[in-house]
């Protein structure tokens, strides 16, 4: 058994459907558990519907969900023959099950109105995908993932129930695959115990995918992007960047960590813990290798460097200039528990603490606020946080150029300066 998370730039658009079923028709007599995403932007698209009905804009979310339809009934339009009237009677559930909601006045909090409007993406995506995928030969089988992965309700990022999502893989799932080669089902999102619908945090397909490959036991998972591989930098700000042909979990761990955007983090524990591989390759060119991630330890790595944009740094003083002790920084510790932040660079002083964190403008302003019960608080903004995993001097000295630093900490692994946007 193998997993496939296709991502939504890989179904994007016509061709790029087409290069997905040629991938599957390469895997003959394969079981193969497939998860996809929303097509390209749908996401972004179905949160501004979200938006608009949240702020009581009836009209208008109705007019941007129209646009979400027409875009899938176009694509199924041209994909689909022999299939087309019965996808078509699988999106307009869909369609109904969104427009019912918009016509509703929002009672409820935003996150919960977020889930049950941005769910329909892969729905829809993997709808047509399953029907166009059937008519081309790639018989295959569709699954609602909400009648399988169980949530709690925290919605927007909610929890797996690991037992209950196990069983029902047990029971609904692997029968599936006594008839059938190919299982489609959607990622990144879930149901509660009262059937809401529930979403993981953007980018969450790919954890989806680990999800199923630990149950399943699989023998691998694959993420298939747009991208040769895991590079050693974001190849779009940085054109010479290198391609990585093999890393270990702990390294993906701490890349995720730092900020690089390769893949969603959570993605590894469930892999790591039953040694699954994980392959990133290229939809767009098959035969190229792709990273593999796994247990084995892995030399000689290039740097691997990560910038985060979007900076701040809060500076924290004593009041009365007496040493911070362990109170202050306690208490600190436990405002940022509070107030769900993570710290991304932290340096404590005789009489100051100075703690970077991404500039979450809702965020930093609660902390500054209850900060400033305990310290003098002062915050900048617009700084970078640079990060470079296996550094040397040179690469280091290059990153920096003539930015002026704020802040850098360093170990024999890792180095990171925070840096002004200009020199
Ligand atoms: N469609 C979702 C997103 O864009 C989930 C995913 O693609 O992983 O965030
Ligand atoms: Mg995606």
């Amino acid at each position: 058994m193998k997993v496939f998370k296709f991502g939504g730039a890989s179904v994007q658009n016509i061709d790029r459907i087409h290069l997905v079923a040629d991938i599957l028709k390469s895997y003959p007599n394969e079981k193969i558990l497939v998860v996809i995403s929303a097509m390209g932007k749908t996401t972004n698209a179905l949160e501004k519907v979200t938006e608009a009905f949240f702020n009581n804009h009836k009209d208008e979310a109705l007019l941007l969900f129209e646009a979400v339809k027409q875009q899938h009934l176009t694509t199924a339009k041209y994909l689909l023959v022999t299939h087309y009237n019965a996808a078509l009677e699988q999106l307009a559930n869909f369609f109904t099950e969104v427009e019912w909601l918009l016509h509703d006045k929002p009672v409820r909090d935003y996150d919960y109105y977020y889930d049950q409007i941005v769910c329909a993406g892969e729905l829809l995506s993997t709808a047509i995908m399953s029907a166009y995928l059937n008519e081309a030969g790639i018989s295959n089988e569709w699954i609602d993932v909400r009648d399988i992965v169980r949530t709690d309700n925290n919605f927007r990022d909610a929890n797996i129930d690991w037992a209950f999502t196990q069983q029902k893989i047990d029971t609904d799932i692997l029968p599936l695959f006594e008839d059938t080669d190919i299982v489609i089902t959607q990622g990144f999102i879930g149901a509660t115990d009262e059937n809401e619908s529930t979403t993981l945090g953007r980018e969450g397909s790919d954890y989806t995918a680990a999800v199923f490959a630990n149950m399943l036991n699989a023998e691998s998972q694959t993420i298939w992007k747009d991208v040769k591989g895991v590079m050693n930098a974001d190849p779009k700000t940085f054109p010479d960047a290198q391609f990585i042909g093999a890393l270990n979990y702990t390294e993906v761990i701490e890349m995720a960590y730092y900020g690089a955007q390769v893949i969603h983090p959570k993605t590894i524990k469930p892999l790591q813990n039953k040694g699954i591989p994980l392959h990133v390759k290229c939809f767009l060119d098959k035969t190229l290798p792709g990273t593999v991630i796994h247990n084995s330890a892995v030399k000689h790595l290039p740097p691997i460097i990560v910038v985060k944009p979007a900076q701040a740094l809060i500076h924290l003083h004593s009041r009365d200039f007496s040493f911070v002790g362990e109170k202050p920084v306690a208490d600190l510790y436990e405002l940022l528990a509070s107030i769900k932040i993570k710290p991304n660079l932290m340096q404590t002083g005789a009489v100051s603490i100075q703690v970077c964190l991404d500039d979450r403008t809702d965020k930093i302003e609660k902390l500054a606020l209850a900060a400033s019960e305990i310290f003098e608080v002062q915050v900048e903004k617009g700084l970078t946080l640079l990060t470079i995993r296996h550094y040397n001097e040179a690469i280091l000295h290059k990153m920096i150029g003539s930015h002026v630093i704020a802040l850098r900490q360093q170990t024999p692994e890792t180095v990171q300066v925070l840096m002004h946007p200009h020199s």
